[in-house]
């Protein structure tokens, strides 16, 4: 099969590999959507990601396919060959201290097992896939991952009905959270300094947005929220800068979540006093766990977030190192790479 490989920074080669073989209890799957993460573009780019696995692998974890094989057993869990599946990789082993209290998101014992991404074939445990239901795409079906973490993000972080609700940063997971709050009762203002992102943003929801790239954006949400400050703000951006205007955004009692990491790693100097008399209630999340999931699927299978709007670009196999470039200049949205598809080039 034809499979991308990273064997370094920014080097990543379109290759014909050995076809993997489902073993026991697993599923041969043919890849139909991967989409690029930024935790991939981290890898590319030598940035992060990896997780000490040796270079030549191959990235991408966000896809989804069609059942082609099942090893033996698989089919106890209720799969069949030709189903239409996606595949979670945070594979849990349920019985750790953290599995026990239910913080699945940090599984003691996370395995690998789940094998695909860029490439023409992935193997995955049975018991780790869900069947998509008919009217969900390929596509659509390969944002459960980044859905599921902005799930995570929204279960430590109240939203109040009515309340103010500001979204730092309107690239793909922005636009996830915008019509997450909004759903959840918020009048949601996005900020962001490209206009295209931030009309993307009135589009699926926003009640008002911010240029950050004209105006600074503490004092905008200021005055669109009668110099209260937003109840919640949630920063999709990771860097010290969009970090500390959201906390500065934020009004008396508010919530302020840290949704993502901030690479390379930074310092941010901080007023203390800005969390401790206005009461503010700091949250982080990452990742996300197996209900959080299925609760993705959910949520793109009856239109309550809507993520086929933020597909900017589709690519074939052989392009996947202009979808990763197209990622790193941020040109767009989300790209897509539909190894299924496209015939080889
Ligand atoms: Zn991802
Ligand atoms: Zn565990």
């Amino acid at each position: 099969m034809r499979a991308a490989r990273l064997y370094g920074e920014r080097d990543l080669r379109v290759e014909r590999i050995e076809s993997p073989e489902p073993g026991p209890g697993e599923a041969l799957i043919r890849v139909h959507a991967c989409g690029v993460c930024p935790s991939d573009l981290r890898s590319y780019l030598g940035i992060g990601g990896g997780y000490g696995r040796e270079y030549p692998w191959t990235p991408g974890h966000e896809w989804s396919g069609v059942v082609e094989a099942l090893g033996e057993g698989a089919e106890d869990q209720g799969l069949r060959v030709g189903d239409r599946v996606v595949a979670d990789w945070r594979w849990v082993c349920g019985t750790c201290y953290q599995c026990r209290r239910g913080v699945f998101n940090y599984c003691e014992n996370l395995r690998r097992g789940v094998r695909g991404g860029f490439a023409e074939y992935g193997i995955a445990p049975a018991s780790q896939l869900r069947v998509i239901p008919p009217g969900v795409s390929f596509e659509e079906a390969s944002f459960c991952e980044p859905l599921a973490c902005v799930i995570n993000a929204h279960s430590y972080t109240e939203i109040p009905l009515g309340g103010d609700v500001v979204i730092v940063g309107a690239g793909p997971i922005g636009l996830m959270h915008t019509q997450l709050a909004r759903s959840r009762g918020g009048r949601v203002i996005v900020s962001d300094p490209i206009a295209a992102r931030l009309e993307k943003a009135r589009e699926l929801g926003a009640h008002d947005v911010v240029d950050a790239s004209a105006a600074d954006p503490v004092e905008r949400v200021r005055e669109l929220t009668d110099d209260r400050g937003a109840d919640t703000v949630i920063v999709a951006v990771g860097a010290p800068e969009p970090i500390r205007q959201g906390l500065e955004m934020a009004a008396i009692n508010g919530w302020v979540n840290l949704f993502a990491g901030t690479y390379p790693r930074a310092e941010l100097p901080l007023d203390p006093n800005l969390i401790h008399y206005r009461q503010l209630r700091v949250t982080g999340s990452h990742d996300f766990t197996p209900h959080h999931f299925t609760t993705a699927m959910r949520l793109i299978q009856f239109g309550i977030v809507r993520v086929e709007p933020l597909i900017s670009h589709r690519f074939g196999l052989d392009s996947v190192r202009e979808a990763f470039e197209t990622t790193a200049s941020r040109a767009g949205l989300k790209s897509v790479v539909l190894p299924a598809d496209t015939k080889e080039e």
